[in-house]
């Protein structure tokens, strides 16, 4: 028996995700007494999860898994998951790995919980919580099929480190010859990805312009964080969509979320909930984003944000 994870990477490194549903797989294997297996895709170096509590490894190297396919990685996963007697599959809460739990579920005869947000209450049945109603409200839902899948909300259980011993296998890929391959994958041009990012800096029409972008950008890049923006600002082309956050874009379950010039509408919202501490700039007093906001700025963003960063780049270098 065994708990399986599905570790996802990016430019040849496990994104965070992978390392938190190390920590998370981990603790429900112990209560379990199982075994847990990582499973990975073209990644060679797959030690850094041992440090994560992960018993076993099992990598995938196939040059034509290089880009996800969710029908190619789901055969795979299925396999592994069989053939390991998985008892419990975790994936994190990606758009990839939304496309791969259904098809899961369907092959493993297993019940599917999306957006769990903490340790199950219970293993047998599985009785887990989640985030419903775009993190608005939770419920617990309850499990009882032989297998079960878990898709973890990013950031929600966090990263522990627990070294282990890791083996590490190498697994032939199972290959459907019926299913296409994803040969090129453009990807968005920030520097760090929104759904990985620990910090996001988000611009709203109150920057009004692209040439202001700048300011975003450098404040952005002082604290490593991924740029974002609201819906207007992609549609009038400021920005690229793979920016868009809120209920019809991206959600960000960032620790820091920091919007400048953002009104804080409820469709913008729906999509930062889970983000940790939010930080406002906006030169409205009555802006509807400072109700939802950890720390207010009422201010110009053009005389606040560049005070920011020299005194972010002060403080850094102190
Ligand atoms: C079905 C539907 C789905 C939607 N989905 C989304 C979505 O996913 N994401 C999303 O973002 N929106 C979405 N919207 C749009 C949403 O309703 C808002 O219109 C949008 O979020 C507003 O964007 P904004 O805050 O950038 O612009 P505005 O509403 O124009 O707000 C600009 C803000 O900047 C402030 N400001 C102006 N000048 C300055 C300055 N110099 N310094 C500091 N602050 C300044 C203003 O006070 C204001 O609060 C959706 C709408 C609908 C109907």
């Amino acid at each position: 028996m065994s708990v399986l994870i599905y570790t996802e990477t990016e430019n040849g490194k496990f994104k965070k995700s992978a390392f938190e549903l190390a920590s998370y797989g981990r603790a429900i294997a112990d209560q379990m007494g199982v075994e847990l297996i990582a499973v990975s895709f073209n990644q060679q170096e797959s030690s850094p999860l041992g440090s994560y509590g992960v018993d076993r490894v099992i990598q995938i190297n196939d040059p034509s898994l290089e880009n996800f396919t969710a029908h190619q990685y789901a055969i795979n996963l299925i396999e592994i998951a069989q053939t390991r007697g998985a008892k419990l599959v975790i994936l994190s809460s990606s758009a990839n790995a939304k496309y791969l739990a259904p098809l899961l579920a369907v092959s493993l005869s297993a019940g599917y919980a999306s957006n769990v947000v903490g340790l199950p209450e219970s293993i047998a049945p599985l009785m887990v919580k989640r985030s419903c109603f775009t993190n608005k409200a939770f419920n617990t839902c309850t499990l009882d099929n032989e297998i079960n899948i878990i898709g973890l909300s990013n950031n929600s259980y966090g990263v522990s480190e627990n070294p282990k011993e890791i083996v590490v296998e190498e697994k032939p890929a199972s290959l459907s010859e019926t299913s296409f391959k994803v040969e090129n994958i453009e990807k968005a041009s920030g520097e760090v990805s929104i759904a990985d990012a620990d910090v996001v800096v988000s611009g709203g029409r109150g920057l009004k312009g692209p040439e202001n972008w700048h300011l975003i950008e450098e404040l952005a890049s002082t604290l490593g964080a991924a740029t974002a923006c609201s819906k207007p600002v992609s549609d009038m082309g400021w920005r690229p969509h793979s920016e868009h956050v809120g209920q019809t874009g991206k959600p960000v379950a960032s620790n820091l979320y920091i919007a400048i010039g953002v009104s804080g509408a409820i469709q913008h919202l729906a999509g930062i909930n889970s983000s940790k501490v939010k930080v406002v700039i906006n030169n409205d007093p009555e802006a509807p984003f400072f109700k939802a906001a950890d720390y207010g700025v009422v201010g110009d963003a053009f005389e606040v944000v560049p005070e920011l960063i020299e005194k972010l780049k002060a403080f850094k270098n102190s």
